[in-house]
């Protein structure tokens, strides 16, 4: 069994749907609140578990009772609540969602324990990566922290899958070195551009941040699929055509089946296909982490796909 270890955040998203939303210092009544689980580490750990590996999560809860609602959610989805540290200084991150009738959003992110993330709060990573095929992080928790669990993963000899997922503002020095130490890169469009604006498309673009110091880059690019270039290797995958229904989550299923797909040595074609599966499927249903299929559903849409 392919063996990830995830490090990343874990928020509560409260999501509140209204008709419209409210101008500055306007009051609108909405819904009722929604609790979804989230965080792109947490979303990201349960999509390669439900794709059949034995995930990890490394990450950071406050002692309150969303971290308790949330280390529940975890558990019960099948991660190691182990992992997971409990800052007590710090309040668990949540993500404050208002959803208009026409689909606009305001997303609003208190990152609390997310922000406080060390390696050393991390008790259990080095001995996990002693054992891992892989290491998938996300940048919801503070770069120095990805940059040491990657060097930990490195001086292990374990492959490094970064999801630069925001990119930070400001093009700090911690995110050069964190992308030189990365062995596959997998951004959007967005965080392509932020991050390299040169290139005519974006195969080109894609190729320009191999120069960066990855042996692969990865560029989604929503219902037009994805590209990966390599070296020596170019593969653009079309998106699988889906009726969506809400593309919260499609990137943390790509990035959950790509990084394992990766870890455990699959041909890069396959794993650009699987992982464009899975970002689909996640797409036409509601949430991220409830969103996000298992192998078996990939398999059989695939295979329903090609007939
Ligand atoms: P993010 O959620 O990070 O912005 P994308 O929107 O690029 O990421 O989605 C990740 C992957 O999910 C894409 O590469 C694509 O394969 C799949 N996907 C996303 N949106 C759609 C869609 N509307 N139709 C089909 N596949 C989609």
């Amino acid at each position: 069994m392919t063996r990830l270890a995830v490090v990343g955040s874990i928020n509560l998203d409260l999501v509140v749907n209204v008709d419209r939303l409210p101008a500055p210092g306007e009051t609108v009544l909405g819904a009722d609140a929604v609790h979804r689980p989230g965080g792109k580490g947490a979303n990201q750990a349960v999509a390669a578990l439900r794709f059949g590996a034995d995930a990890a999560l490394f990450g950071a809860l406050g002692d309150d009772a969303f971290g308790g609602q949330l280390r529940a959610g975890l558990t019960d989805r099948g991660l190691p609540g182990a992992t997971v540290h409990v800052d007590p200084q710090r309040p668990s991150g949540l993500a404050l969602i208002v959803v208009e009738a026409s689909g606009e959003n305001t997303i609003t992110v208190a990152p609390g324990a997310n922000a406080g993330l060390t390696v050393e709060s991390m008790a259990d990573l080095e001995g996990f990566l002693d054992t891992a095929d892989g290491l998938l992080v996300q940048l919801e928790i503070p770069i120095g922290t990805a940059l040491a669990a990657a060097r930990a993963a490195r001086e292990r000899g374990v492959p490094v899958i970064v999801n630069v997922s925001p990119v930070p503002p400001g093009a700090p020095a911690d995110l050069t070195d964190l992308i030189a130490c990365t062995d596959v890169l997998v951004v959007n469009e967005t965080e392509a551009l932020a991050l390299d604006a040169s290139g005519a498309d974006w195969p080109e673009r894609a190729r320009s941040l191999l120069g960066r110091g990855p042996g692969l880059v990865v560029i989604t690019l929503g219902r037009d699929g994805a590209v990966a270039a390599a070296a020596a290797e170019l593969i653009e995958q079309a998106a699988f055509p889906v009726t969506m229904v809400d593309a919260t989550g499609a990137g943390d299923a790509f990035c959950g089946v790509f990084a394992v797909e990766f870890a455990r040595g699959c041909p890069l074609a396959t794993a650009l296909e699987w992982a464009c599966a899975a970002g689909a499927i996640a797409t036409t249903r509601l949430g991220a982490q409830d969103a996000a299929p298992d192998r078996t559903e990939i398999e059989n849409f695939i295979e329903l796909r090609r007939n």
